[in-house]
């Protein structure tokens, strides 16, 4: 049975990701702050993580040693509608906390889980994306996805010569509490189309930069 760790697993889109990946027949670790009534209802190995947290990183390094994974999803992610006038560093220093340090955190700490054919996504949004900013704006959120993409490439070229895949997938405009309830998307079709791409992907082609629609992104 495929094993995958999937972070912010307790609700959203991480949830959604976990109970699909079960269904079709995954063993699945879902890692997150706290437990939800969903989650639970899925019955899967549940391991306390906080991304910000380099401790719990490190903990939840320990705690799986030897545990070998298929994939690593790294979900979790904050938005804060932070602006220009006046300049809030204390939430877009949390957002880079969160979006682009703890993702690489925990695929550092995790590495050794990693083989061969694993595959390691990353999921950022098009928010991060220099090209497509046409309406300013976030700071935080923009800057901190854009550093998880640039980390997403250097991760596909160092683990390239190790056989394992990057996959940087935008999820779409997601209807979850990150946007209030608003976007055109259900949690459970962006899921399905994340775990499309993953099952897609080239290792050719790590590194690239996807919509769950299968579309290709510009940096
Ligand atoms: P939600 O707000 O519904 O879920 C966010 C998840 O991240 C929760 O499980 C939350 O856990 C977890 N999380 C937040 N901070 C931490 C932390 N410090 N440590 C561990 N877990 C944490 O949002 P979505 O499901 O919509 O977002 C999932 C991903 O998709 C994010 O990376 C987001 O940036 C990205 N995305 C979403 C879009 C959308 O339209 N929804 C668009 C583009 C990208 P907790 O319950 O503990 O807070």
């Amino acid at each position: 049975m495929p094993r995958a760790l999937v972070t912010g697993a307790n609700r959203g889109i991480g949830l959604e990701m976990t109970r699909q990946l079960v269904a079709a027949g995954w063993e699945v670790i879902a890692a997150c702050r706290t437990r939800s009534i969903d989650l639970d209802a899925l019955e899967v190995r549940v391991e306390e993580l906080d991304v910000a947290d380099d401790e719990s990183v490190r903990r939840l390094g320990e705690r799986l040693q030897g545990v070998h994974l298929d994939l690593l999803i790294n979900n979790a992610g904050i938005l804060d509608r932070d602006g220009l006038e006046p300049l809030d560093l204390a939430s877009i220093r949390r957002q880079f906390e969160v979006n682009a340090l703890g993702p690489l955190k925990v695929t550092a700490a995790l590495l050794g889980n990693l083989g061969e054919g694993s595959r390691i996504v990353l999921v950022t949004s098009r928010m991060g994306s220099i090209a497509d900013n046409t309406s300013g704006g976030y700071y935080g959120y923009r800057m901190s996805k854009a550093a998880l993409n640039a980390a997403g490439v250097s991760l596909a070229r160092d683990l390239e010569a190790k056989g394992i895949a990057v996959l940087l997938v935008h999820p779409g405009f997601v209807k979850t509490e990150m946007t209030g309830g608003r976007g055109t998307v259900e949690p459970g079709d962006a899921a399905r189309g994340i775990l499309t791409r993953i099952g897609e992907l080239d290792p050719k082609e790590s590194g690239s930069f996807r919509h769950a629609d299968g579309s290709t992104l510009p940096w």
